[in-house]
């Protein structure tokens, strides 16, 4: 197979590059440097065999031999020794959609493929950390959550159903931030559909929330009321407003950036409210037994300190503003952001299982038992409603004319010139 349709989009990337070598064609890319300069190429250390036959006896020569017989099969090995990862940019080569603010350098090729995005996962870039940040505490959710399949009897026990769905949301929107993060560099269209989901994921997380306090965080006095009665639907309506402003944010950014930054946070912010007014009013105004201090309560204070934290991170963009293209690989805001996010919702998953717990005598004989249509229900009509909403904002997109062949050099051409 030509080597060009392996990786086309690595096709000319390096004459960018200012250090007098290119990039050649390909895998070739990634592989090996070529020296401009024919003397250059001698200085460069490249191992053709594995270092420790450089020690041994003859190795060097035997090795020739060994690679001679057997070329083929010897050549991998070799060749993945000179692996060297693909070509980042800066920021000013890099179209405007894909910018992030005061983050100067570390940027992907604006058109990888999507194994060349898996592969920079595991290459040190600005997307990185914020990958593997959401990644591994997929992981840590996910065992969580098995262990409380072997504990509670999430098949037929009914008051379990609302932790159900809380702990399914609390694995799917740091897994669906990660997949987001690794894919946002494969074409302009994709960067935004990937963040649709992103948005949506969060959305749908809110929703976890609302249906997991609804049912065991509500203080004593607002049970059975009127709001009680409705937030689950309340709720369904916050995450179709949520999804619609953040994903609609998105074609706002390069142009308005400050409106767009103020419409996401908003799209966040209000769904946050409704699901904790109830907690803060259990914390502050207090009534009935459920605002007696308890495991339940710290944890959940401990979650808001965080979620203020996480907003303030998303918000302010520090510490990256004071130091432009310092935080570029370690500690700029996001990376902070979807730590703060996973450590105030490991907070918010203690609070929620110590409260179902602890309430649950005083709930069953006072309050209804959740219902299957209140709990997976609800998921599924808001996770039906929510792909709706990403596939109207997703349409425009997936249907723009595709670029002809033409369109698509000058882009790559673009990042070569600066
Ligand atoms: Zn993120």
């Amino acid at each position: 197979m030509p080597e060009g349709r392996v990786f086309p989009v690595w096709r000319g990337i390096g004459a960018s590059s200012g250090g007098g070598g290119g990039w050649s064609q390909g895998w070739g890319q990634c592989l090996r440097w070529e020296s401009d300069s024919p003397g250059e190429g001698a200085r460069i250390p490249v191992f053709d065999y594995p270092v420790w036959l450089v020690f041994c006896r003859r190795g060097r020569a035997r090795l020739r031999e060994v690679c001679q017989r057997g070329r083929g099969a010897i050549r991998l090995p070799t060749d993945m020794l000179s692996i060297k990862l693909p070509q980042l940019f800066d920021i000013h080569q890099v179209p405007k959609v894909f910018r992030e603010e005061n983050i100067i350098s570390g940027y992907r090729h604006p058109r990888s493929s999507a194994l060349d995005c898996v592969l920079s996962s595991f290459q040190m870039n600005n997307e990185t950390i914020n990958i593997w940040t959401h990644f591994l505490p997929t992981w840590y959710f996910l065992w969580r959550f098995c262990v409380l399949c072997s504990t509670l009897n999430f098949l037929t026990d009914s008051y379990t159903w609302p932790l159900l769905v809380y702990m399914l949301l609390i694995c799917i929107y740091p897994f669906t931030s990660s997949c987001a993060h690794t894919f946002s560099t494969m074409s302009a269209e994709s960067r935004h559909i990937c963040y649709f989901f992103d948005y949506g994921a969060l959305s749908l997380y809110s929703l976890g929330c609302a249906i997991s306090y609804g049912y065991y965080v509500m203080p004593d006095c607002w049970v059975n009321s009127l709001l009680h009665q409705h937030f689950v639907p309340i709720a369904i309506g916050n995450t179709l407003f949520c999804t619609s402003m953040s994903c609609y944010s998105r074609f706002l950014e390069v142009q308005f950036p400050q409106r767009s930054k103020v419409l996401r946070t908003a799209a966040f912010v209000v769904p946050f409210i409704f699901d904790t007014v109830p907690l803060v009013y259990r914390i502050i105004v207090c009534c009935g037994e459920s605002c007696t201090p308890s495991d339940g309560l710290s944890n959940h204070c401990y979650h808001l300190l965080f979620a203020f934290l996480t907003c303030f991170l998303f918000t302010a963009h520090l510490p990256e503003r004071l130091a432009p293209g310092r935080f570029d690989y370690f500690g700029h805001s996001h990376q902070l952001f979807h730590v703060s996010a996973v450590v105030g919702t490991h907070f918010q998953m203690e609070g929620v299982i110590a409260d179902m717990s602890s309430r649950r005598a005083w709930l069953t004989a006072h309050g209804a038992m959740p219902s299957f249509l209140g709990t997976m229900g609800a998921l599924v009509v808001s996770l039906v409603l929510n792909l709706g909403v990403i596939g109207i904002f997703s349409a425009p997109l997936l249907w723009k004319p595709s670029r002809s062949p033409n369109q698509s050099h000058a882009t790559t051409c673009e990042c070569k010139k600066h």
